[in-house]
């Protein structure tokens, strides 16, 4: 799980400052539950990175969750930015971010802007439900 040229010690992908291994690591690896939304869609975003597709099923609720995911061969992803947050706290049962995330396509740079909805599944634990595009 750890990319070419990284170390458990390199700082998360999701941008929180933290190294992988004691930020969003422990969730890729079934470890420990995302406590948090923001902790939930931060692991997604790097699991994205990474081409994590068994953790991206995983934490896709039951009934929007695809098949599989097709991965942009096009696609580098840069940054993750959270912009805001609505509930998704350790006592809620469901929550918004709000985020954009920078990536390259085409030598061009460009944003993504979503605003993510999550709720617990069965097991208590947080799961992506969906996302609506915002307007950049
Ligand atoms: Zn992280």
């Amino acid at each position: 799980m750890l990319l070419e040229n990284e170390s458990p010690q390199t700082a998360c992908l999701c941008g929180s400052e933290k190294p992988y291994h004691q930020c969003c690591f422990p969730f890729h690896c079934g470890e420990r539950y995302p406590e948090t939304a923001e902790q939930l869609m931060r692991s997604r975003y790097v699991a994205y990175v990474k081409q994590l597709s068994p953790y991206l099923l995983q934490t896709w609720c039951l009934k929007n969750r695809p098949e599989n995911i097709e991965f942009d061969p096009n696609i580098i992803w840069k940054k993750l930015t959270i912009h805001s947050k609505k509930k998704g706290r350790k006592k809620d049962r469901e929550g918004w971010v709000s985020f954009s995330a920078t990536y390259e396509a085409s030598f061009n740079i460009l944003q993504l802007k979503e605003k993510s909805f999550f709720v617990r599944d069965k097991d208590l634990h947080w799961c992506y439900v969906s996302g609506l595009f915002e307007p950049l």
